[in-house]
């Protein structure tokens, strides 16, 4: 594919404007570190209402319920999206903030702490089976 046809695309699509639907993930991307303590990652994430930078740090069991597609206690499961995010406001305006987690970027996240040794791959798979026995999935 050469470039050339990526600018014919991405011309079309600008054409639709912000009615086209696109640019939603862009919308919800947000910045993601290491949390300092290990215990997850840390996303930074604009409020959509004031602009305010939040902190939300996402805790390793949070990864593996979305991985075993649960929705962690506290969370929500956002099917516009596929994906669960979690249910918190701005600290200043109280807007909720939407970061979403799908399946895959959970999985990926814990690939990444596993390889840093930050959470164990038995951890995972013992927790993973542990949500599977309660079976409560929020979908097949
Ligand atoms: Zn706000």
């Amino acid at each position: 594919m050469s470039s050339d046809d990526f600018a014919d695309i991405r011309g079309v699509l600008s054409g639709f404007g912000c009615l086209g639907g696109m640019g939603a993930d862009a919308h919800h991307t947000a910045q993601q570190n290491r949390a300092e303590d290990g215990t997850g990652i840390t996303y930074t994430v604009p409020c959509d209402n004031c602009g305010i930078p939040n902190a939300i740090t996402v805790s390793w069991d949070e990864f593996i319920y979305g991985l075993a597609r649960q929705v962690p206690p506290g969370w929500k499961y956002e099917p516009r999206f596929g994906a669960i995010h979690p249910n918190v406001g701005c600290r200043s305006c109280r807007g909720l903030l939407m970061i979403t987690l799908t399946p895959d970027e959970c999985q990926r996240h814990l690939k990444a702490g596993e390889a840093e040794g930050k959470v164990s791959g038995p951890y995972i798979a013992n927790a993973m089976a542990t949500l599977k026995a309660r079976g409560q999935g929020v979908r097949g």
